[in-house]
C-alpha cells in the first residue's frame, strides 16, 4: 500500500517544526506538541509517523533530536540530490538564487537554456549548506554557467543529475522534459502549467510508455492552482474541507 501524498507534505511539515524546536532548545516533544504547531490532530501526527514504524516511546513523547534524524533519513534528505534547471528566464533564475533548496543537500549543478543571450551566463547558485556549519552563517555561492539545452546529455554522461525543474514556457515544456529524460533524469519537478505526458514505445499500444520514461516521477508545482483554489474556498467557505486519509 502507498502513502497518502498528503502525509509526505505533513511529514516534511514536521520536519520543519522538528528544526524549529531544536532551535528553540527544547529536547523532547510530542504528538500533541507537533499536532498544535502543524495545526492538525494528535492523531493524525501519530498515524503519519506510523507509515515508517515507531519512533517514540509510548506516553514518553519524542525525542526531537532522533526524530529530527529518523524523518530526514524515510523523506530521503540524507543524501545529496543533484538538480539542474532547465528554463533560466524570469522563474528559472529566481529559483536559482533562492537559497532555501541548498538545505538538506539539495545542490544545483547545472543550469540550461535554448537563449543565446543566456547561454555563458554566470549564475551564482547557494552552495550545499555545510551541516556542520550551523545556522546564521549565511549561505555560500558558487558559480554556475548557463548552457545549452542540447549539451544536457553529455553533461549527464559526465555528472550524475538527479532531479531536473522544468521552467520553460508552457508550449516547450514537453520537449524540455523528453530532453530531460533522453539525459538519463528520473524525477521532473515541473512548474510549468500542463501536464508532462510520458512517451508512448515506438509502435506499441497507446499506454505503452517507452522504456527511457518508465521509472520517470514528475511532480507539478503551481501556485496558480493555488490561487484559484483560494479563489474558490474565499466564495464557498462551506465547502472547506480537509483532505480523508
Ligand atoms: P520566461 O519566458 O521568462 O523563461 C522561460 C525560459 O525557458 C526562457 O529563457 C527560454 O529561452 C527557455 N526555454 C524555452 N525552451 C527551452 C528548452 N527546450 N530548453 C531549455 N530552455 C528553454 O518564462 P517564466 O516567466 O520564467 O516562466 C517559465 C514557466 O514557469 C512558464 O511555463 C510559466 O507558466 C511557469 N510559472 C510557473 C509558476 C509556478 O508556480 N509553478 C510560477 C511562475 C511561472
Amino acid at each position: 500500500p502507498g502513502i497518502p501524498t498528503a502525509a509526505i507534505s505533513r511529514l516534511i511539515t514536521y520536519l520543519r517544526i522538528l528544526e524549529e524546536l531544536e532551535r528553540e532548545e527544547r529536547l523532547t516533544t510530542s504528538s500533541g506538541a507537533l499536532a498544535e504547531r502543524a495545526q492538525v490532530n494528535a492523531f493524525q501526527v501519530r498515524k503519519d509517523l506510523a507509515y515508517f514504524g515507531r519512533f517514540g516511546t509510548r506516553g514518553m513523547g519524542y525525542t526531537v533530536s532522533v526524530l529530527k534524524r529518523e524523518l530526514t533519513r524515510v523523506l530521503g534528505l540524507n543524501r545529496s540530490w543533484n538538480v539542474v534547471i532547465v528554463g533560466m528566464g524570469r522563474l528559472g533564475q529566481a529559483i536559482a538564487h533562492y537559497p532555501g533548496a541548498s538545505e538538506y543537500q539539495f545542490s544545483y549543478v547545472g543550469l540550461f537554456d535554448v537563449r543565446s543571450d543566456l547561454i555563458g551566463l554566470q549564475v551564482d547558485v547557494p552552495a550545499r549548506r555545510d551541516l556542520h556549519s550551523g545556522l546564521g552563517q549565511g549561505f555560500q555561492a558558487r558559480t554556475l554557467h548557463i548552457q545549452h539545452i542540447d549539451s544536457l546529455a553529455a553533461f549527464t554522461a559526465q555528472q550524475p543529475v538527479d532531479m531536473g525543474f522544468l521552467a520553460v514556457p508552457t508550449e516547450h515544456a514537453q520537449s524540455a522534459a523528453q530532453s530531460l529524460v533522453e539525459a538519463g533524469v528520473k524525477g521532473i519537478l515541473n512548474f510549468a502549467p500542463t501536464l508532462i505526458q510520458p512517451r508512448a514505445k515506438e509502435g506499441g499500444h497507446l499506454q505503452e510508455i517507452s522504456d527511457e520514461w518508465r521509472d520517470v516521477m514528475v511532480e507539478n508545482v503551481d501556485f496558480l492552482v493555488g490561487m484559484k483554489r483560494l479563489a474558490f474556498y474565499m466564495l464557498n467557505p462551506q465547502l472547506n474541507e480537509p483532505d480523508p486519509e
